[in-house]
Order: C-alpha cells, then structure tokens, then sequence
C-alpha cells in the first residue's frame, strides 16, 4: 500500500509538471485510475486519496467491483458489446469507447428508460494512429459520425479519446495525440448543436506527460500506480 501511495505522488507530481511545461493549470487534467486485474482492497487506499475516478476496460470486472468501491465514478474505457451496455447503463460516469454506429443505437435505447432520457456521457473512441489492432473510428469518419450521433437523444458526446501505439521513446506518439486535438477542434468548429468537445481522453502509463503537452483533459493511467499487471 506504500508504494502505491508513493506511485501515486509521483504521478500527480508528473501530471503537474507536464501541465506547468504547457502553461496549462494541472487542475483541467483529469487522473482516471486504470484498475483492471487490480484487486478492490489495493484500490481502496488510492480512492482515499482523492482518486475518485476509476477505469476499468471490461463490463465483467466493472460490475464486479461497482458495489465494493462505493462513490467511484467509473470508467468503461475498453471495447464495449452491444449485448453488455444494459449492464453497466446505470453504472457509469464516462464511456471512453464510442466506436461504432451500432453501439451509438444501442447506447441510445438504453438511455430510454420508462417514459424518460437519462443521456449518456460518452466519448468518440478514434484510431488516430491507424494501428489494425486498435479499435476506434478513422479519423476522416469521425466529423459525420459525430453528427449523426449528435442527433440521438440519449447520447451526450463529451469529446475523443485515442490510445496510442506503445513507444518506448513517447515522443514518438506526440503527433497522435496532436493529430487528436486537431480532430476534435475541426468537429468543434462545425458548431454541431449539443456536441461539446470538452474531453481528450489520451496518455497512458508510458505517454501521459506528452499527451498532457497535447491537451490531454483526461489521462488513463494503470501501472505507474499500480505496478506492472500480471
Ligand atoms: C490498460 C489501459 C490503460 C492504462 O494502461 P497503463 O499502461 O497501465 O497505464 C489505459 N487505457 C486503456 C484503454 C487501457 O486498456
């Protein structure tokens, strides 16, 4: 639990100097806990701590550990099954993974619930590095498909979120973090009505000072609190 702590610190003090090095207040970044695979009683003592926000890639461990971590928002920042969105509808504060318009209907006809919309937060998963092994919408789709979702009620798009490739030198994936920022101020220059493109959800464990310099408003970040996943 110590060293978590200690992880933690060292976290919080990266996301600031990162911050600080853009001329950005650290405060407009928002520390997401990736905790897959991570048991709730190593959890426990982070959300002590302030960390609120917590990430989770699969509905199963989500929901699984939702009645043990009261007070988290969550997270669902993996690939999302149609099939499972009436899981995890009532659960979650962000959906990080918007890829697909079968998903968007889905999301849609969940947020329906007896004669009212409860609309879902969500962001627009993008595939900025063109990776096949990577999940997200091509970047040139995105500008309509975000305005066809726009027009679904039950969905509420919050910005895009991006993984990167892992690089050892990150560096590297600057320009796909770039390349996202760019995106989202395209989309939000079309002035579509109810789109905010408040969020970039990018950097990880090995990037998240880089995509911090890029805008990043929310970073994902697992093994440099937690350790190294098993
Ligand atoms: C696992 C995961 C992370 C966190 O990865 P770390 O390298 O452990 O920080 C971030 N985003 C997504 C989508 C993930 O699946």
């Amino acid at each position: 639990v110590d060293q978590l702590l200690v992880n933690l610190k060292e976290v919080r003090e990266e996301i600031d100097r990162a911050a600080r090095r853009a001329g950005r207040n650290p405060a407009e970044v928002q520390l997401v806990a990736v905790t897959k695979t991570v048991s709730a009683d190593r959890i426990i003592p982070v959300v002590q701590e302030g960390v609120v926000h917590l990430g989770e890639n699969r509905v199963q461990e989500l929901t699984d550990k939702y009645p043990l971590l009261p007070g988290v928002k969550w997270h669902l920042i993996g690939h999302l099954q149609t099939n499972k969105v009436k899981y995890i509808i009532d659960k979650v504060h962000l959906i990080h993974s918007l890829d697909r318009w079968a998903l968007a209907e889905e999301l849609n006809k969940r947020a329906h619930t007896g004669g009212t919309i409860n609309p879902l937060a969500v962001l627009v998963q993008v595939n900025v590095s063109g990776e096949a092994s990577k999940f997200g919408l091509e970047p040139n789709l995105v500008p309509d498909f975000v305005k066809e979702a726009a027009a679904l009620p039950g969905l509420r798009i919050m910005g895009l979120m991006t993984m990167a490739p892992y690089e050892t030198d990150p560096e590297r994936v600057r320009p796909v973090f770039r390349g996202l920022r760019l995106l989202a101020r395209e989309v939000d220059r079309m002035g579509i009505p109810g789109v905010l493109m408040k969020h970039l959800s990018m950097g990880m464990s090995n990037d998240f000072p880089v995509a911090i310099e890029e805008g990043a408003t929310i970073i994902r970040v697992g093994s440099s609190i937690f350790g190294a996943r098993t």
